[in-house]
């Protein structure tokens, strides 16, 4: 069986400014070599996605955005289109992150919409997922990811997935210092691979499947060695050169 490539992806969500980047960037540029298995990406504001390009074009570091409008170009104010990001070498863009479902509306309709706009454009989906404390408590962790991913296959298929990877952060884990134990994780992950393998499973084998919500360098080892973990997104922990090179390390 062939054995899937690990991820680890930084989401650096409205932080850094462009002194900070630069050495920060710097660091991913020199210490994130030779890494056997292991893909590395950042995904800083979009401002700053140029500044990424620039420091690490010839690096083995790839940068994606946080956000992409679903419309390809028009009057939007204050949108970003897919073939923009593109534009910019972005490789990722992440959809539907619990922040934008709870702060900015998102629905599981427009986090489709935006996975097509992606998709079609040529970027590589990161589709977050993930219950809040009250659905855990109340049993319905599963049925709510399950709302989330069937959301994506009903209007992208499930074919679109092997071009995707799914991030699976509990909503009550990010940002909060509560990391989901590596059984916790695995079980959801597990669950995420089996409903999808109900579909196809070839492409259920070969989808990269992150976790986040809290990881640092002193938990990431544990959380990677689970079998249907391949890797994190990194939200507080990838601000630090040390701490993220350290994360990525672990995924090996
Ligand atoms: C995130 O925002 O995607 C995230 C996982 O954040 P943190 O690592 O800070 O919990």
């Amino acid at each position: 069986m062939a054995m899937r490539q690990k991820l680890v992806a930084g989401n650096w969500k409205m932080h850094g400014n462009l002194v900070d980047n630069q050495a920060l960037l710097l660091s991913l540029r020199t210490q994130l070599v030779g890494l056997r298995n292991v893909s590395c990406a950042v995904f800083p504001p979009a401002p700053y996605i140029p500044q990424a390009q620039h420091e690490l074009t010839g690096s083995a570091i790839a940068w994606g955005a946080q956000n992409v409008s679903k419309h390809a170009k028009g009057a939007f104010t204050g949108e970003v289109a897919a073939s923009m990001l593109l534009d910019f070498g972005c490789k990722y863009v992440l959809l539907g992150h619990s922040e934008r479902r709870a702060i900015f509306g998102e629905t599981d309709e427009m986090a489709a919409a935006k996975f097509m706009a992606a998709l079609t454009s040529g970027l590589t989906p990161v589709l977050c997922v993930g219950e809040t404390l009250d659905e855990r408590e109340s049993g319905c962790a599963e049925s709510v990811i399950a709302r989330q991913i069937d959301a994506i296959i009903e209007v992208a298929g499930v074919s679109a997935l092997a071009k995707a990877v799914v991030a699976y952060e509990p909503v009550w884990a990010i940002g909060t210092g509560k990391t989901a134990s590596p059984e916790q994780a695995q079980a959801i992950h597990a669950f995420i691979r089996q409903k999808i393998a109900g579909l196809d499973a070839g492409i259920a084998q070969g989808l990269m499947i992150l976790y986040g919500g809290s990881v640092k360098a002193a938990n990431a080892a544990e959380l990677f060695s689970q079998p249907d973990i391949d890797g994190g997104l990194i939200g507080g922990a990838s601000l630090v050169a040390d701490e993220f090179i350290a994360i990525c390390k672990a995924a090996q």
